[in-house]
C-alpha cells in the first residue's frame, strides 16, 4: 500500500485553488492523469528569460523585454481587421503595445492612461519604431513580482495556459512532502544534484535562464532508478523460484520439423537451441526472443511447446488481440493434429460449455496446450502442470501481466516474443535483464518488397494498380493514418477512401476497420481479410500486429509522412509473406519536408529492422519511436532514453548494488527506495516483499 507521505501527491488537482472539475479535465488530456503528482512531473520544455531590461534606446530587436513604461496615448481603430495600439514610453524611446484582438474597454483598464505599467513580451521592429504584439503580462509596477523572470514553458493543452500551470505549481510546491534521500550521496555530489524538493523548485521555478537541467537530470535519475529497480526486483522474484529441468529425447520437434513445407533458418535454429538450453537447466528460462516482423517466430515458439509437452508438461501461448491468439491457434492445430496433439483456444470471458470443458482438461493435465488472450490469467483457470508461457508481442503487456501469467505455475519458464526492432542499446530498459535471442535471417525464398515513394496526386495511378492486382487475385492492404487530435477527421477520410474503393471495385471487395469498433466487429472483418472475402483491407488503426496473410502482395500507406520509421517497416512488413513479390506505397502529401523526405527515402532504401529504429530513434527521439502507442519501448515522463543513456547505465547499475547489499530494502536508503518506488507507481515491484 502507498505510503502515508505520499497521499498529498497523489490527490486531484481539484484540490487546488482555481482548478474546477472542466480544469482537471484539461489536466488529464495534457498529463494523462489529473493527480498533483502528474503536474509535478510534466516538467518544461524551455525558460523565457525576462531579465532583459534595456532602455528602449539601446535595445536590441527581437528579444524579450520587461520594460516599466508610462502610458502616453491611445490609438483605437476603428476598422475591422487592423490592429489597436497602445503608446508607452519609458522617457528614451516609444513603443507600441498592439492588439489585434481586444476590446477597447479591456485595453483601456489595463493600461490606464498617464500611468506606468510593467510590461513583459517580445520587442520588435515596426517600421522606425517598436512594437510589442499582444504582451505577455501588463501589471502595475505594484504587481511586478508577479512577472516570473525566467519563466518555464511547457507543452500546453487548448484551455490550459502557462499562467494556470505556474499558479498551480505555486501552491503545491511550497506544500511538498519531505521525502527522505533515496540516492547516494557520493553520486549526488559527483553529479552536482540537489534533493528531491529543491529540483522540483528549481525545475519549475528556475533562478536564471540555465540553471533546470542539473534538476531535471536527477528527477530523471529518480524515474530511470525506479525503473531499473522494479524490473530489477521482478527478475530476483522469477529467478528466485526454481525452474524445472526439462529434457526429452525430442521426438516430437523432430516429427515437426520433418512435416514442416520449409527448413528451419539458421537464425530459428540458434533460438531453438538457446531456448532447449535454457528449459533443460534447473533456473528458470526468462529469455526475449527478438524478431523482426515475418521472420518466423511462431514455429520457434511452437518447438519450445512443444518441448514442454514431450516433457510431460504443459505450455501456455498468449497473444494481444483474440484475431491473434485464433490466427495462433488455427496454425498450431494445422501443425500439431498430425501428431495428435490438441490445442485448446481461451478467449474473452464469455462462459459457456466449451469453455468450461477446456478448463477442465487443463486442471487434470489431459489438454497440454492453452492458446488465448490476457483471459488466460483469469482467476478460475487452474493448470495441472504449467511449465512454459509464451508471450507474443509482448509490448502490449505489462511486466505484471507476465507474473501474473507465470503465477499459474510452478517455476513457469517465460519466452516473450516481439517484432519491434528495439536499438541494442535499449532492450535494458524495455525489458530489464532479460537474455536475449535475436532474430536476424528471414526466411529463404523471400522477395525484398518493393517500396515507392508517391505524390498524392498520382492516386488514379495507384487505383489503376489496385485494380491489376486485384485481378491477379492478390489481396491489398490500404492504410489512412489516424492522428488522435483530428479522429474525426481521419476516420471520415478512411471511410471516404472506402466508400471510393467500393464504388470502383465493389461493395463485397472493400473491408473498413478502425478504432472505433467493436473488438468483435474488427474481428469479423479481419477475420474475412484472412479469408481471402475481402479483396482490399482499409484500415485506420495500424494493422493487428502479427496478422500473417501470405496472399497480401500490396501495402499502401496515405500520409505515410506522418508516421514513424519503425511504424512504417512493421506495415510493410505484412506484405512480402508469401511467395509473390510484394510492393509497399508510401503515398504523400506534397511539399514534403527535407527531413520527411530523407526518412521515407531511409524506407525505400533498407528492410532492415533493427537499422530503421536506430534511424528512427535518432531523427525523432523515443517517444516519438514508433508512435506512442504501438511503442515496444516503456514511456517515461521525465527521462529521455535517447539523450539520458547515460544516466540510464548508472541507473542500471545502481540497482544491481543496492539489490545485492540490502536485498529486502530495509536500510535507511532501503526504505527511502521503496517510497521511490511507490513514486513511481512500481507498487507491483514493491509487493513481491515479503516484508513489503
Ligand atoms: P513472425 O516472426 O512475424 O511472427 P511468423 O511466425 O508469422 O512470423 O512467420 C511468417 C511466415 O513465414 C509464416 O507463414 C511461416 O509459416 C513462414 N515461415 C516461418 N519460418 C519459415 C522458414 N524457415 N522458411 C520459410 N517460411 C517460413
Ligand atoms: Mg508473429
Amino acid at each position: 500500500m502507498r505510503p502515508a507521505i505520499l497521499f498529498s501527491l497523489f490527490t486531484n488537482l481539484t484540490a487546488l485553488k482555481g482548478v474546477g472539475a472542466r480544469m482537471a479535465g484539461f489536466f488529464l488530456k495534457l498529463c494523462g492523469h489529473d493527480r498533483i503528482i502528474d503536474l509535478l512531473f510534466h516538467l518544461p520544455t524551455g525558460i523565457i528569460d525576462r531579465s532583459y531590461s534595456p532602455s528602449l534606446r539601446h535595445a536590441e530587436k527581437d528579444h524579450v523585454v520587461t520594460l516599466e513604461l508610462k502610458i502616453i496615448e491611445y490609438l483605437f481603430s476603428a476598422i475591422v481587421g487592423k490592429p489597436h495600439r497602445i503608446i508607452g514610453t519609458d522617457g528614451s524611446d516609444d513603443v507600441a503595445l498592439t492588439y489585434f484582438t481586444a476590446k477597447r474597454d479591456y485595453l483601456e483598464h489595463l493600461y490606464p492612461l498617464g500611468q506606468k505599467v510593467i510590461v513583459s513580451g517580445t520587442l520588435e521592429r515596426f517600421g522606425h519604431g517598436w512594437s510589442i504584439n499582444h504582451p505577455d503580462y501588463a501589471l502595475p509596477p505594484s504587481q511586478k513580482e508577479e512577472i516570473p523572470l525566467y519563466e518555464p514553458t511547457y507543452p500546453l493543452t487548448a484551455g490550459l495556459s502557462r499562467k494556470k500551470i505556474a499558479n498551480c505549481l505555486a501552491q503545491i510546491l511550497p506544500a511538498l512532502p519531505q521525502l527522505p534521500e533515496w540516492h547516494d550521496q557520493a553520486l549526488m555530489t559527483r553529479e552536482g544534484w540537489s534533493g528531491w524538493q529543491e529540483s522540483l523548485r528549481k525545475v519549475h521555478q528556475p533562478d536564471d535562464a540555465t540553471s533546470n537541467e542539473k534538476p531535471r537530470e536527477r528527477l530523471a535519475y529518480d524515474e530511470l532508478l525506479a525503473d531499473q529497480l522494479a524490473l530489477a526486483i521482478m527478475r530476483r522474484h522469477h529467478k528466485k523460484t526454481k525452474g524445472r529441468s526439462l529434457r526429452n529425447e525430442g521426438k516430437l520437434a523432430a516429427q515437426l520439423i520433418k512435416a514442416l513445407p520449409f527448413t528451419l533458418t539458421e537464425s530459428q535454429k540458434k533460438a531453438v537451441a538457446d531456448i532447449k538450453a535454457d528449459m533443460e537447466t534447473e533456473s528458470r528460462m526468462l529469455r526475449l526472443l527478438q524478431g523482426d516482423v515475418g521472420s518466423g517466430k511462431t514455429v520457434v515458439a511452437l518447438l519450445a511447446i512443444l518441448h514442454a509437452v514431450e516433457s510431460g508438461f504443459q505450455a501456455a501461448l498468449m497473444a494481444p488481440t483474440e484475431i491473434l491468439a485464433r490466427q495462433h491457434a488455427a496454425t498450431l492445430s494445422k501443425l500439431l493434429t498430425p501428431l495428435g496433439i490438441e490445442v485448446g483456444l481461451l478467449v474473452g470471458g464469455a462462459k459457456n460449455k466449451a469453455r468450461d470443458e477446456i478448463l477442465e482438461s487443463l486442471a487434470n493435465g489431459s489438454l497440454k496446450i492453452a492458446i488465448g488472450t490476457h483471459a488466460l490469467f483469469q482467476k478460475d483457470i487452474a493448470f495441472k502442470n504449467l511449465a512454459l508461457a509464451v508471450m507474443d508481442e509482448q509490448h502490449r503487456f505489462g511486466v505484471t501481466q507476465r507474473l501474473q501469467l507465470a503465477d499459474k505455475g510452478q517455476g513457469v519458464d517465460i519466452l516473450v516474443m516481439t517484432a519491434t526492432p528495439i536499438p541494442r542499446t535499449l532492450t535494458l530498459t524495455a525489458f530489464g535483464d532479460m537474455d536475449v535471442s535475436r532474430m536476424s535471417e528471414k526466411p529463404a525464398g523471400r522477395k525484398p518488397v518493393d517500396t515507392r515513394l508517391i505524390p498524392m496526386t498520382r492516386l488514379e495511378e495507384v487505383i489503376a494498380g489496385v485494380h491489376r492486382q486485384i485481378q491477379v487475385g492478390a489481396q491489398i492492404y490500404w492504410v489512412c493514418p489516424l492522428v488522435e487530435e483530428s479522429e474525426k477527421i481521419d476516420l471520415a477520410a478512411a471511410t471516404e477512401r472506402a466508400t471510393l474503393l467500393r464504388k470502383t471495385f465493389g461493395e463485397d471487395k472493400i473491408g473498413l476497420v478502425h478504432g472505433k469498433l467493436k473488438q468483435a466487429e474488427k474481428d469479423a472483418v479481419m477475420q474475412d481479410f484472412i479469408n481471402g472475402k475481402i479483396r482490399v483491407l482499409v484500415a485506420t488503426t495500424v494493422i493487428e500486429v502479427g496478422v500473417d496473410v501470405p496472399n497480401a502482395s500490396l501495402m499502401i500507406i496515405e500520409h505515410s509522412e506522418r508516421f514513424g520509421l519503425a511504424q512504417l517497416h512493421q506495415l510493410r512488413g505484412r506484405v512480402g509473406r508469401g511467395s509473390t513479390k510484394s510492393t509497399c506505397l508510401l503515398l504523400y502529401q506534397t511539399p514534403l519536408g527535407a527531413i520527411a523526405q530523407s526518412r521515407l527515402k531511409m524506407m525505400r532504401e533498407t528492410e532492415d529492422g533493427f537499422l530503421i529504429a536506430e534511424e528512427d530513434l535518432r531523427l525523432r527521439g523515443p517517444g516519438e519511436m514508433l508512435g506512442t502507442r504501438q511503442s515496444g519501448l516503456p514511456v517515461f515522463k521525465i527521462a529521455n532514453i535517447a539523450t539520458d543513456k547515460n544516466l540510464l547505465k548508472i541507473a542500471h547499475d545502481d540497482a544491481k548494488v543496492i539489490l545485492a547489499q540490502d536485498p529486502d530494502l530495509t536500510s535507511e536508503r532501503g526504505k527511502a527506495l521503496r517510497i521511490l518506488l511507490y513514486l513511481f507507481e512500481k507498487d507491483a515491484a514493491v509487493k513481491l516483499f515479503r516484508s513489503g
